[in-house]
């Protein structure tokens, strides 16, 4: 028998290139949601399955752990039903398309103007937990915040910290709901949310803190919470919430580019 040497094709290189970029998203993916150690239960069972199907050639173990592949990919969807949601958002918004555009234009973010309007926020949070003012502020990043910019009132004004002191100060007409910030302008306030519903939720968290992480469930957007009980600082982003931050902490966080 010949003994001819099987060369891979180039679709095979690119069909392996995207396997490893799909494998290597979905790891990010579920280490930023806190999903990492379902992530590698399904890898190592998926190993397993291959050991015991193919490798092995185990009829009846093989024919079991069929079963629950077929029905796992199922619960998987349900499982992950968020962060699939914030997946496919964000591949199809149209500022993920944009930093290819910005290339051929000068509009590029200047950096000194971006310090100056974080630290506005900085200072209004600040300010607002000193006074125990609730807050729900929303940073729009590349996944397009609109439908939920007209749920609430157009404002389209420069960042000021004290525009976002006044907005969500108690009685005023508009400090109920959320301010949407997209790039460098206060785009509206008394905006309406959509509520995380976990089960497994803090009870202490409120309808406040449930609509910053709802939305940071299903979008990319940072959201910053002032609670009006205890004048913490939470931060929402990428389908977590992180409680009790400091000042610094939320500079930091808001300076991070994601
Ligand atoms: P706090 O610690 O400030 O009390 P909380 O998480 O306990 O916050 P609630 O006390 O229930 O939350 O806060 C209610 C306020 O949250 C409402 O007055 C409203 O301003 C805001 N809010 C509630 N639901 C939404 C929503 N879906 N979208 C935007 N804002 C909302
Ligand atoms: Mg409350």
């Amino acid at each position: 028998m010949l003994n001819v040497p099987i060369m891979p094709t180039i679709i095979d290189v690119i069909d392996i290139v995207f396997v490893a970029l799909l494998l290597y998203g979905t790891y990010k993916l579920m280490k930023s949601s806190g999903g990492l150690s379902v992530f590698l239960g399904v890898i190592s069972f998926v190993a397993l399955w291959v050991l015991v199907s193919y490798v092995f050639e185990m009829k009846l173990m093989g024919a079991i752990m069929d079963k629950f592949i077929s029905v796992g990919a199922i619960a998987l969807i349900v499982l992950f039903q968020n962060e699939i949601k914030r997946f496919l958002v964000m591949l199809g918004s149209r500022r993920r398309w944009q930093p290819m555009t910005s290339l051929f234009s000068s509009r590029k973010q200047d950096a000194s103007k971006t310090d100056h309007w974080v630290m506005q926020i900085v200072l209004a949070c600040q300010d607002m937990s000193k006074q125990k003012t609730g807050a729900l502020i929303v940073l729009e990043n590349k996944v397009v915040l609109d439908d939920y910019v007209k749920s609430g009132e157009i404002l389209d004004a420069t960042i000021s910290g004290r525009l976002l002191k006044n907005i969500f100060f108690k009685n005023s007409p508009l400090h109920d709901g959320a301010v949407i910030i997209c790039k460098d302008r206060i785009k509206a306030a008394a905006c309406v949310l959509p509520v995380a519903h976990d089960e497994n939720l803090p009870k202490e968290l409120g309808l406040r803190h449930r609509a910053a992480l709802g939305l940071a469930q299903v979008t990319d957007a940072k959201v910053i919470v002032v609670s009006e009980e205890t004048g913490r600082i939470s931060l929402a982003f990428k389908g977590a919430i992180n409680q009790k931050l400091s000042i610094e902490d939320l500079e930091r966080l808001l300076t991070e580019v994601h």
